[in-house]
């Protein structure tokens, strides 16, 4: 249910709405809006109509059943879009086409600075690596682990960009966040719900992909398993689907951008770059992704591709990424959004 408050209600007002929502077996959620806020309750879908009660109390206007079956995701609970604050001067899902870039995994020093310069002068907002890889065989590089954070602290402090590095369980999650400014939750991990309720109580943002075989639906679905345990901070990220394809490595879904921007106020980027697997095909999809409507866009990017560790093939060398952000500015005016 969401309850709406009047523009004008109380602070003591909003404190009594939430009380009782906690007293009635709800969990109350406050979402502020641009000229009153709501407040969401979450819970038992069955005994919901009980809420209803609360539409006597003073400062409330109305209290409105949410029909979706993800509550605070939706636009129903707030028809805003939601701007995700990473760092003073970034932030993710306002006017601003938000540019993330960097290596698949962290493999040394000398190439996590250097590809951290590089994107940063090409104009990228956010630095991105792996630190702990979730890879599909046992025998390939695993990551660097907690070296590889150390190292990715180092780049974030000689680039001055914010950092965004993958979550593989909740054992380390807390370690992770002390190093990362984003926490990113891989498309095998984005329904393993104790992660996804673990890195909702920690006070990072997230940056949620959708599972190769994810329905739009499902990734709203774990988005609602963030949301819920109090971390308003997510943004989804369309990747790629599985499908009978074979030329490229997924099937990247632009139309789940639209589709998304339709039920949600999260912001929703992109990444082309494991949504086909090949260099060649990034620079077109990120164009496409930006003529849909999307906030923001994830490259790998690498020195020397042919000798990486993990997803050379679809890396873009910093030269290439430098020639694609230049074309991306036509794209970005054309759908009215600020580089
Ligand atoms: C990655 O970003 O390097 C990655 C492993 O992505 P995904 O989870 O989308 O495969
Ligand atoms: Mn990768």
């Amino acid at each position: 249910m969401i309850i709406v408050m009047k523009p004008e209600a109380l602070q003591e007002e909003k404190e009594e709405v939430i009380n009782k929502i906690k007293e009635l077996g709800y969990k109350p959620h406050v979402i502020h809006g641009t000229t009153r806020d709501v407040i969401g309750a979450v819970g038992d879908e069955r005994g919901k109509f009980i809420l209803q009660s609360l539409e006597c109390l003073s400062g409330v206007e109305k209290v409105v059943p949410i029909l979706k079956p993800y509550k605070l995701a939706s636009k129903e609970v707030k028809k805003e879009p939601t701007m995700i604050k990473i760092t003073d001067s970034v932030s993710i899902g306002g006017r601003k086409i938000v540019v993330i870039a960097g290596p698949c995994a962290i493999e040394n020093e000398d190439q996590i600075i250097k590809v951290a310069l590089a994107v940063k002068e090409a104009g990228a907002d956010i630095l991105r690596g792996g630190a702990y890889k979730p890879r599909t065989s046992p025998y390939t590089f695993q990551g660097l682990k907690e070296e590889g954070l150390k190292l990715l602290a180092k780049a974030r402090e000689i680039s001055g960009l914010p950092v965004v590095t993958e979550v593989l369980n909740p054992e380390t999650a807390e370690l992770v966040a002390e190093y990362s400014d984003i926490l990113q939750i891989g498309t095998r991990n984005s329904q393993n719900y104790e992660l996804l309720k673990k890195v909702g109580q920690l006070k990072k943002p997230v940056l949620l992909k959708r599972g190769m075989s994810m329905t739009i639906q499902e990734l709203l679905m774990s988005a609602e398993y963030i949301l819920s345990e109090g971390n308003q901070s997510v943004i989804l990220c369309e990747r790629g689907i599985r499908t009978f394809e074979t030329k490229t490595r997924n099937t990247l879904d632009l139309s789940a951008i639209p589709v998304l921007k339709e039920e949600t106020h999260l912001p929703v980027i992109v990444d082309p770059s494991h949504g086909t697997g090949y260099a060649k095909y990034v620079p077109p999809m990120s164009f496409a992704a930006i003529a849909a409507g999307a906030d923001g866009i994830m490259i790998e990017v690498h020195p020397d591709p042919e000798k990486a560790l993990s997803d050379g093939q679809q890396s873009l060398i910093p030269s290439k990424f430098s020639e694609m952000m230049e074309k991306l500015k036509a794209f970005i005016i054309a759908v009215d959004r600020d580089k």
